[in-house]
């Protein structure tokens, strides 16, 4: 390889570094092919193809990381690049060795997404040697008849039984499929490890995934309501949240969002860019206080529905004759260092596209709110209580989105 190239590679590795990732790469697409993989599609973002990591580039990597303070509520992310294509980093030869010496040699935190490549002595061995430093978040998807549809090359359920079994997984996500999916694996699962957090919701078919896990992926959402309700009755041990729904998520913490539009001080004449899940919202409770400039999300498509991933390609499709446009925030934070949104394209790139629009941002409308609320309201609990109970749900997911 030569120096120069060399030190591009380098340069993607400090990037991702600066975002506190450990960039360790299989130097090829994963090989898991699972059915709902959202990286089957990467042209949204900016991706470099990376040679397999090897040992000096760990010890590249590890000596950058070092050079960053330690803050005790920061993690460093094993599993979710932003430049390089994410695949499951169990699978690298050497990365158990390296999640150890990332612990032995820093005082680091870790974070790991895997779908449970790991060996199961060695990973429950480590985290009682390391207690309170790793944050294993186990892809379960489905132990039941889906998994071989869902995940052909995916580790045995014994072998995620086993990863289950002991003080290493510190959260299993698991989904609705259909009648008695996510709720036999709540129990299944509640019964090896009482203590790991159950992650639990639907997957959100987007534009590429194909017909039949799309297909199932909506049968998935609309068993939800009966799944949950059987999770609720069983009085589980464990945390149990669910996260994926963005509609359920905007119904939850209506008030905030009502407060912060409120909060805008916008007047009736002004527009606001939003997509679905706000639109609903606001359609109900804030009906001609601003005029509401629905966005989908095409950049993504499928049944995603959410404010936080739209892109400036997205919003401008929706741009017509309008003078004074007002932007979330949210929008445009991908990274903390400047104003882009999840594809990369930049803030300024965007206005250059129309001269004679001024966008002004409604910095109130940001990640920390929309993070926050959502784990505030997260909880299985909240769905059926405050949801699935509350009448007011069934009006919400009446309200149709303009054309
Ligand atoms: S293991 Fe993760 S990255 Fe790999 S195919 Fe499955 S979902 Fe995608």
């Amino acid at each position: 390889m030569s120096v120069q190239n060399q030190e591009f590679l380098r340069e993607v590795l400090r990037k991702e570094i600066k975002d506190h990732k450990i960039p360790i790469s299989l130097g090829k697409t994963c090989p898991v092919k699972c059915a709902f993989c959202y990286e089957m599609d990467l042209s949204y973002r900016q991706t470099f193809d990376m040679p397999l990591t090897t040992q000096e580039d760990w010890e590249f990597i590890l000596s950058e990381i070092q050079t960053f303070p330690t803050r005790e509520t920061e993690s460093w992310v094993l599993g979710g690049n932003e430049y390089m294509e994410w695949t499951d980093l169990a699978l690298h030869p050497k990365a158990m060795d390296w999640i150890e010496e990332f612990l032995d040699k820093t005082d680091k935190n870790i974070i790991m997404f895997s779908v449970g490549y790991f060996d199961p002595a060695r990973i429950n061995r480590l985290s009682e040697k390391y207690p309170g430093r790793i944050n294993f978040e186990l892809s379960v998807i489905t132990l039941g008849s889906y998994r071989k549809q869902l995940m052909p090359k995916g580790p045995s359920v014994s072998q995620v039984l086993e990863v289950l079994d002991g003080p290493a997984v510190t959260s299993a996500n698991f989904y609705s499929f259909g009648p008695n999916t996510m709720s036999e694996d709540a129990q299944t699962i509640s019964k090896i490890n009482k203590n790991c957090l159950l992650w639990m919701g639907c997957l959100t078919p987007l534009k590429y995934i194909d017909e039949t896990t799309t297909a199932l992926m909506r049968q998935g959402k609309q068993f939800l309501p009966d799944e949950a309700h059987k999770i609720y009755n069983m009085n589980l041990p464990n945390i149990q949240m669910i996260h994926t729904e963005s509609d359920i998520t905007a119904f939850l913490n209506r008030n905030k969002i009502i407060k912060t539009f409120d909060a805008c001080e916008l007047d009736k004449k002004d527009w606001i860019v939003m997509a679905g899940n706000v639109y609903r919202v606001l359609k109900m409770f804030r009906q001609g206080r601003a005029r509401f400039l629905y966005v989908p999300n095409e950049t993504l498509g499928g049944d995603s529905d959410c404010t936080t991933l739209l892109t400036f390609s997205d919003v401008a499709k929706r741009i017509s004759t309008q003078k004074v446009v007002h932007l979330p925030r949210v929008i445009m934070e991908k990274s903390s260092n400047d104003e882009r949104d999840i594809s990369g394209v930049s803030f300024d790139e965007f206005k250059e596209q129309f001269p004679r629009v001024r966008f002004k941002v409604l910095n109130r409308v940001n990640s920390n709110l929309s993070n926050k609320k959502l784990y505030e309201k997260g909880y299985l609990k909240n769905y059926v209580e405050d949801y699935l109970l509350n009448p007011l749900s069934k009006k919400f997911e009446c309200v149709a989105h303009p054309n």
